[in-house]
Parts: structure tokens; sequence; C-alpha cells
């Protein structure tokens, strides 16, 4: 996807440069933001290929494959934690129509949540690209963590929802994990999946200093239209969108200690304030929104 110039959501080939945004967590290179002229969608232009890809994630800053609470930024998101396992929880639910079941979580970190589910009585499935992680939350958890190639041993139809949270902007190929998907989960089966919204409040406010930019990590720069395309395209329905209302607080206040304003915290806060009650809270503005798909009929 090197220098990707056709749209992953809507296939248009008329794309243009917004901005370069900077690695402010690892490497400290820039990296260029192209967006469709189409459709909206932005991606990562010139990101590092991907065999390369896991140096970019060996920092004591990444939050979601570590569990430090050092820093004030920090121990705000290991309490929001736990108030967002319950929501997904809830998410879960309410896309299902069902309190347990068999759920895949791909992406899924350290296990949290996967280790929640399981508690929940779910039968759970974690995938998971980093073996730290993977073992972390075998011993942690005695969850079943497994690599990204072993979905091909999960039996079609299983399924009864597969969640991504924060997980498909990461990925160099979207599209082949939505067939994973389409292949693992039921007929009735939901998929869930969070994403940053490259249209919200917040990443209009910041433009390039956008926290939830964080380039070259994040290779897909999705708006809700995007996803709405891009998963019609590859057999997907969106049914719902709800959204996060933590997220806009917390890349307000990353984007403010990315760019090196004093307090961040405060500002990150009163500019999460703000943006939020500009916008009236309105999902297609909100910072982070999940989207609920469900499988494309067969006619
Ligand atoms: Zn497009």
């Amino acid at each position: 996807m090197t220098g990707q110039l056709t749209c992953l959501a809507c296939g248009s080939a008329d794309s243009a440069g917004l901005f370069n945004a900077k690695d402010h967590m690892v490497s400290k290179s820039e990296y260029l933001i192209r967006r469709c002229n189409a459709c909206g969608m932005g991606w990562t232009a010139n990101p590092p290929a991907e065999p390369e890809s896991g140096a970019y994630y060996v920092s004591e800053d990444y939050i979601s494959h570590t569990d430090r609470k050092q820093s004030l930024p920090d121990k705000l998101y290991h309490l929001a934690r736990s108030f967002m396992l319950r929501r997904k929880q809830r998410m879960v639910t309410l896309a299902t129509g069902k309190n347990n079941g068999n759920l895949v979580d791909i992406g899924s970190g350290t296990g949290y949540f996967a280790a929640f589910m399981k508690k929940k009585g779910w039968q759970v499935t974690a995938i998971e690209i980093s073996e730290t992680a993977r073992k972390y939350s075998e011993n942690q958890f005695g969850l079943k963590a497994i690599s990204p190639e072993e979905i091909n041993h999960l039996p079609s139809g299983s399924a009864d929802c597969i969640t991504f949270w924060h997980v498909l902007e990461h990925l160099y190929d979207p599209a082949e994990w939505f067939n994973n998907v389409a292949r693992v989960l039921k007929d009735d089966g939901k998929c869930i999946l969070a994403l940053p919204n490259f249209s919200s409040s917040d990443a209009l406010w910041f433009g390039k200093w956008w926290a939830a930019l964080d380039v070259p990590r994040h290779l897909w720069h999705f708006t809700p239209e995007a996803l709405r395309l891009f998963a019609g395209r590859n057999g997907f329905t969106c049914e719902r969108i709800a959204s996060l209302p933590l997220d806009l607080f917390y890349i307000s206040i990353l984007s403010y200690r990315n760019k090196g304003i004093p307090m961040p915290l405060l500002r990150g806060v009163m500019t999460g304030m703000f943006l939020g009650i500009r916008s009236g809270f309105r999902k297609q503005r909100s910072s982070s929104l999940v989207y609920i798909l469900s499988k494309n009929k067969l006619t």
C-alpha cells in the first residue's frame, strides 16, 4: 500500500496530500496524510512496509500493549477503561441480542476486554499479533490467545460477534480481514468496530496535531461515510453507530501533550468540553465511533 493512490473505501483515484503528521511516540518521523476527494477517507501515504511495522510499536508509551500507571493521562486512561469495558459489553449484548455466545476479539492487546467478556460468560477467542501481549493475556487471564494467521483455523460460521476495538486502522489489508470476518461470523452474527473519526470536531480542530492520527501505526483514517462505503464493498451493512464519549477528552489531552502546550490535561478537558458543546455532541462529529455491522444477505 506504500504510496497508495486509490481509495480503500470508495475506489476513487482522486485524492490529494493533506498535511504531514509526526510520529510523536517512536520514530519522530513525518508521514503524509492523503485524503480521498470523493468520500473523505484518509490514509497514511508512506507507512513502513508491513514486515518492518512491528518496530513502530516498541515503546513504553504504547498503552494498549502495556499496563503502567505513571502519568496523569495514563491514570485517567486506566480509570476510563473499567467504564469502557462495561460499555463495550452492553454494545455486544445490544448488537447480538445475546448475553453469551462465541466472541472473537481481534487485536486483543493485553486481553482486558476478552477477559471481561469471558468472566461474563462468553466463549472468547483473542487474536493478537504481539507475542508478548498474547503471553500476558494467557498468564494473567487464562485466555486462549492466537496469532492473526491462526484465524484460518477458526470454524466457518462459528462466531456470534467479532470485535475490533481500535484495530482496523492498524491493519495493512482491512479488506482481507473483512473476508475472514465474513467467513467466521454466523449469518446473523454482528461485527463491532471502534475507529477514530477523521471528520470529528477534534480532528478538524487539531489538524496535523490530532493525536488519533497516530502515524505510522494508523494506516487508515475513516470517516462514518467512508466506513459505510468500505463495509458495503466488503459484504457488510452498517446497522447502527454509537459514540465513545470519553475519547474526545483523552485525544484532546494527548494532542496538546504532543504539541508541547503547557497544562495539556486542563486544556484538553476544556477543549473537549468546548468542541463537544459546539457540535452538540452529535455522533457524526464524535472523536471515536462504534459501528455495528451485519452480513449482507445473499439474494
Ligand atoms: Zn474515497
